[in-house]
């Protein structure tokens, strides 16, 4: 008899491959049977890229949006589906939301990125620069992902939607769209809303005018945090029309205090619509991360099952060293495994590595990159000696 566990793995190394040109059935097939010795029971397999400068967006030969080239000629994703099902694993198609991979990515197959088919969808920073980040106030660009979603969900039998980047960039936007919401429903200009979420002059003010003050910044970062909620609410509603066998989860920013201010992400708002979440509590030291994952299993729904990510890569943290709350090194394999023993002591349902390649040894490739896909250091048994007992996730029906 199997227990019930979570333990879900990132996969971006098909990625690295595609890119490296020559991506088969034997290099899917290498990562389903790795992923089988090790015991993990679902893959959250990316089938659409955050911003990068390599390719386009999406990851497996779509006939709406604009697909990598090699993916019309091999479909690994459609491989790693079938293969994983007969391996008795799962398979999430794991989307970065609100990003558009390269922006100038060449038209393939009469596709254009849709970005430069879209414009006005961009975040807009206060100089007026567009990023790569679409806002999630635009419903033309909601209703494209859902036509995404459900050729996705047409086209494999995918057991799940894992979304990411479901957020702003860590800045508030003054697209068109934003600019005339802002102004219609607050009365704010540009420079009166970067003067609010900056804090200026705050110190200066008197009790009631700051008071005055935060309810206003307080409206506009409820304003952002609206357009992402209304945004997951849509993606559940195309998913669960779907079918109600399909999961919906979403890899999020660790901080629940953090997140709705920094960058727009209410999750714990909207876990109502998730079966499982993954906050990303990556680089933690092994105390705040007890400390962190116990207080978000107390927070959030009971329907809504919480795999915390962790961070399975070869480099440190930026604070590693300064900061208490961060490891003072790299991660290794014997801290990727003591974090399995805590998440299990504290009691939640699961756990999500970060990533397949870094805890399989490969190198980092021009997705990956050094930050996401260095190796960590130290023996891989001691994560398959975590997991010798079979497990079915946690969210199984
Ligand atoms: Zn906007």
């Amino acid at each position: 008899m199997a227990v019930k566990e979570g333990r879900a793995l990132w996969v971006e190394s098909q990625q690295d491959g595609i890119l490296r040109g020559g991506y088969g059935p034997e290099d899917v097939k290498q990562i389903i049977d790795n992923a089988k010795d090790l015991g993990v029971n679902m893959l959250l397999w990316l089938v659409k890229a955050r911003m990068a400068d390599t390719a386009p967006a999406l990851w497996y030969p779509s006939e709406i949006g604009l697909s990598h080239e090699a993916c019309y000629d091999y479909d690994s994703f459609g491989d790693a589906v079938k293969m994983a099902h007969d391996s008795g694993i799962e398979v999430h198609a794991y989307f970065s939301v609100f990003t558009e991979g390269d922006i100038e990515a060449e038209t393939v197959r009469g596709k254009k990125a849709p970005l430069v088919e879209h414009p006005e969808w961009a975040v807009v920073d206060r100089q007026g620069h567009r990023s790569e980040f679409v806002c999630a106030s635009h419903v033309g660009y909601r209703e494209y992902l859902g036509s995404i979603l459900r050729e996705i969900m047409d086209k494999y039998s995918v057991d799940g939607i894992s979304i990411d980047f479901i957020r702003y960039p860590r800045s508030p936007c003054f697209c068109e769209n934003c600019k005339e919401n802002l102004k219609k429903k607050f009365g704010l200009t540009v420079d009166q809303i970067v003067d609010l979420l900056a804090g200026k002059g705050f110190s200066l003010l008197d009790p009631e005018h700051l008071s005055a003050a935060l309810d206003r910044a307080g409206a506009v970062i409820n304003y952002y945090n609206q357009n992402v909620h209304e945004a997951v609410e849509y993606f559940h509603t195309i998913v669960k029309s779907y079918s109600q066998d399909i999961k919906l989860s979403a890899g999020v920013f660790p901080n629940p205090r953090t997140a709705p201010s920094q960058v727009y992400c209410d999750w714990v708002g909207f876990t109502e619509f998730l079966d499982f979440v993954c906050p990303m509590v990556y680089w933690y030291s092994p105390d705040y991360y007890r400390q962190v994952i116990a207080r978000l299993q107390a927070s959030i729904r009971e329907g809504t099952k919480l795999y915390p990510g962790i961070s399975a890569l070869g480099v440190p943290h930026a604070l590693a060293g300064e900061n208490i709350n961060y490891l003072t090194k790299a991660p290794d394999m014997a801290y990727v495994a003591r974090l399995v023993d805590i998440a299990r002591d504290v009691g939640v349902p699961g756990i999500a590595i970060f990533q397949y390649g870094t805890i399989f040894g490969l190198e980092p490739g021009a997705y990956t990159g050094r930050k996401w896909g260095t190796p960590v250091a130290g023996d891989i048994q001691m994560l398959y000696e975590r997991f010798t007992e079979p497990a079915i996730p946690a969210h199984a029906d």
